[in-house]
């Protein structure tokens, strides 16, 4: 690719929650941009690092091993300042006087708006979806949700031999407050009787009971059931399930644990790429955008369409779950 004139230096962040695969991308972002001698600054702790100043030489060298290591090297944060103008302003000021042309944030929607801001104010900005719930609406494919689904899966799959032995119910809550891509996931995965998620209401009745009753009656001894935590209190729910199916039952909440741990294979793959790819189109005087997997394919959208769209549940995959789980 023919280096854009424009582009000397640019700067790449993290912002939000973290996820698995976020090192991955910032290494490739500082290998993609050396490979074509433009000089890259981390900009530590999100929005907060630039408006501060906060920042760091980055060349090929300094981002070796990165991929396999979960968390983010250029620690993550939420601003609140960032959100208002004269936080923007300020930022964009931090920018002209760093020399940063470009700007590579990796996280998600509300990561994009700041993005979505900032370009009003005369940087080029690109966003890399970066969030174990999947739950952005433009791509096909958020950073850190196969690790994350890997992580919970490996922790179930432990917690169904202990179930077996005692013949228990288990309850776990996964991350997901609005969305249940994970849920569902996962739920598919370890062969849970019942997925739960902020997307559908459910009666407890027929979406637990009788599937815990049929399976008991087809000689099941123990039951996974999956509550994203946007559904409500997983032990609340437990304590409902014991008291009506008179079967002892444990809650499990996985939390943070699901953030955490070095990235699949599938991450460090989609992270490289969407690295690589975000540097492409600031070259190619891209601004305002958003790096998005869809159908196999990288492309980019514009951040508002990007932010317009609303993400559904896969509802083949929830109604197979009813069939697969007796
Ligand atoms: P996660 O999926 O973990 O929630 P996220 O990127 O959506 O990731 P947010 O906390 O929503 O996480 O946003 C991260 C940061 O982006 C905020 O702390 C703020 O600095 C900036 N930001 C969020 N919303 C806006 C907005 N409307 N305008 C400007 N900046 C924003």
């Amino acid at each position: 690719m023919e280096n854009n004139p424009k582009i000397k230096r640019i700067g790449v962040l993290t912002s939000g929650g973290d996820a698995p695969g976020m090192n991955a991308a910032i290494r490739s972002v500082v290998r993609s941009a050396a490979a074509r001698n433009i000089q890259v600054l981390g900009i530590r702790r999100g929005y907060n690092g630039l408006i501060n100043g906060d920042v760091t030489e980055m060349n090929a060298r300094s981002v070796n091993g990165l991929t396999s290591r979960g968390g983010t090297m250029l620690c993550t944060a939420r601003c609140d300042e960032f959100r208002y103008e004269e936080g923007q302003q300020r930022a964009a000021n931090a920018c002209r006087y760093l020399g940063i042309q470009g700007l590579i944030a990796i996280g998600g929607d509300g990561t994009f708006r700041g993005l979505r801001d900032l370009s009003k104010f005369g940087v080029q900005t690109c966003g890399i979806p970066a969030t174990i719930d999947n739950d952005i609406a433009s791509t096909d494919y958020t950073l850190g949700f196969d690790t994350a689904c890997n992580t919970a899966v490996e922790a179930i799959d432990k917690l169904a031999d202990t179930m077996q032995s005692h013949e228990r119910i288990s309850v776990v809550e996964v991350m997901g407050r609005h969305a249940g891509h994970l849920a569902l996931y996962v739920g598919i995965a370890t062969g849970a009787a019942a997925i739960l998620v902020p997307e559908h209401p459910f009666d407890f009745e027929q979406d637990i009971i009788e599937r815990i009753r049929e399976g008991r009656i087809a000689g099941k001894n123990h039951f996974i059931v999956i509550v994203a935590e946007g559904v409500g209190h997983a032990s609340a729910i437990a304590d409902k399930i014991a008291a009506e199916t008179g079967i002892d039952t444990r809650v499990t909440i996985m939390g943070h644990i699901q953030r955490g741990g070095s990235p699949s294979a599938r991450d460090r793959v989609m992270a490289t790429r969407m690295g690589h790819y975000a540097v492409d189109c600031l070259l190619e005087e891209k601004s305002n955008i958003v790096v998005c997997y869809k159908n196999a394919q990288m492309i980019d959208m514009n951040i508002d369409e990007a932010l317009s769209m609303t993400k559904c549940l896969n509802e083949n995959m929830y109604d197979m779950v009813k069939d697969i789980s007796k």
